[in-house]
């Protein structure tokens, strides 16, 4: 065990005052909330963030996985850190997250990037300050990427950035679905879901603090509770946290159609403070690349439950990610993705171009379509993406919208983030982070405009 308080005078003692901590997070919202995680567990050794690298005594990246060109942006980061730790030798470099946790990219660091004094799990944050210890103690690297247990990082309490107006609230972690091109399942270990109670504790205690948007995380949160023995599945956890007493919107992510049950659907219908958005992702239109992702739907099926959705929860949002280029993906494979965009009428698409992974089945996949066809490919499909927004972000104009008011411009308006996650700009006033009614007035060069009532 380490004594917490042992560690933060030999912290301050190595820097001559209180540590000033930095941590850059890549990646995803799972990420932003581990990193407030080890915000929380670093302050309680006594550091005090800063915004600053090259300032800090102590720099954590927490990094991303999932595609190739996230990776390379935390290489060129990490590289930065080389002019600091030559004149300030003493700068403790850490790592952590999905990138540093593939045993191939922890030993490019053991090898070319020697500024990096320590490597730690994610999936277990409070092994953090012991690693910090063994440094200290013995002035060598700690390289080893894997971790005692994977955990549920329950306990550590999360200082969380309140300036987006949004929590973030993991209810369960890690992935069992191995969709083909996916590293996720192999950097953070098999699904665990919290205990129902836990959830609803933290997420009371959100709203105590003054939350009024909080998105529940999971890989797949429809199949929170699965295995566990809770008699809680997630429509069951949507619904206790929508009889919370306060004035709040429930959100999610990310929600596997395969798991997307009828059930999930009735319960947001029934429940006022759930948002009328879902996210999600099909990744693929054409059912022989659908297979070979082992995403386990067909595109009827898919279809089926947007239209399920649309029956029982008539002004929903749907939402989605999207990969071009799969290995082998055809032009007419390809254009079903597109003709699927239009069908499903999404407010908005998150499209990747097929990045390929070490250690995933896709990656063995023969995959012959030149990059330069796949970007084409990959604007145009943003194109047909922007349309479809274009038509239902006109239909917005003239209705009246309750949303959030997240901050003002220098212009005196301000944004406000309504029901289907979209920011408008407003004129009048509200408070920041309080509810605000507003009429939507006018959409211009792709921007919805409204006025306070
Ligand atoms: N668990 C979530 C997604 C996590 S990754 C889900 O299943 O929806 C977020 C998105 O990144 C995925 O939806 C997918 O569109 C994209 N992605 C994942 N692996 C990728 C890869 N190898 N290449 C390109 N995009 C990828
Ligand atoms: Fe990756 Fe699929 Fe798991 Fe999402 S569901 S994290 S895409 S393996």
């Amino acid at each position: 065990m380490i004594n917490n308080e042992v560690l933060s005078s030999a912290l301050r003692e190595r820097f001559g005052r209180q540590p000033q901590l930095f941590i850059r997070t890549y990646g995803c919202q799972q990420n932003v909330a581990d990193s407030e995680k080890i915000r929380g567990l670093m302050e309680g050794l006594g550091c005090i963030v800063c915004d600053d690298p090259s300032a800090a005594d102590i720099v954590i990246f927490n990094t991303c996985a999932v595609r190739g060109h996230a990776e390379d942006r935390v290489f060129g980061n990490i590289g930065a850190m080389k002019s600091v730790k030559t004149e300030r030798p003493e700068v403790i470099v850490i790592m952590g997250g999905c990138m540093v946790q593939q045993p191939h990219i922890a030993d490019s660091i053991r090898k070319s990037y020697p500024y990096v004094d320590i490597i730690f799990n994610t999936n277990n944050i409070s092994e953090l300050p012991g690693r910090i210890s063994g440094f200290l103690d013995t002035g060598k690297r700690l390289l080893d990427p894997s971790c005692s247990e994977y955990t549920l990082n329950e306990g550590i309490p999360a200082v969380r950035d309140m300036e987006r107006c949004r929590a973030y609230l993991p209810i369960m972690y890690g992935c069992n679905n191995f969709c083909s091109y996916c590293v996720v399942p192999l950097v953070r270990g098999r699904e665990r879901s919290r205990r129902p109670e836990d959830v609803v504790k933290e997420f009371r205690e959100c709203v105590q603090a003054g939350c009024k948007d909080i998105m529940l995380l999971g890989q797949n949160v429809n199949s929170y509770g699965n295995n566990s023995g809770f008699g809680v599945d997630f429509p069951d956890l949507l619904r206790m946290l929508n009889d919370v007493e306060g004035d709040f919107v429930i959100r999610f992510m990310t929600s596997h159609p395969k798991n997307a049950s009828k059930k999930l659907f009735d319960t947001i219908a029934e429940c006022g403070k759930i948002s009328r958005h879902i996210h999600l992702p099909v990744q693929s239109g054409s059912d022989r690349i659908l297979k070979l992702m082992n995403r386990n739907y067909t595109r009827e099926q898919y279809m089926e439950l947007i239209n399920y959705a649309r029956s029982v929860i008539p002004d929903v949002y749907f939402t989605s990610d999207i990969i071009v280029g799969f290995p082998g993906e055809t032009e007419e494979e390809y254009l079903q993705t597109c003709s699927l965009i239009e069908e499903a009428n999404y407010y908005a698409t998150f499209s990747f171009i097929y990045s390929k992974r070490e250690g995933t089945p896709a990656a063995k996949m023969p995959d012959d379509t030149p990059h330069s066809v796949k970007a084409q490919r990959l604007n145009a499909l943003n194109e047909i993406q922007r349309k479809v927004t274009e038509k239902l972000e006109l239909g917005l104009v003239g209705t009246r919208q309750r949303g959030i008011c997240t901050g003002y411009l220098q212009d005196g308006t301000f944004e406000c983030r309504i029901n289907n996650n979209a920011e408008v700009t407003v004129t009048g006033s509200a408070e920041i982070n309080s509810f605000c009614d507003i009429t939507i007035t006018d959409y211009i060069n792709r921007r919805l405009y409204g006025k306070a009532e």
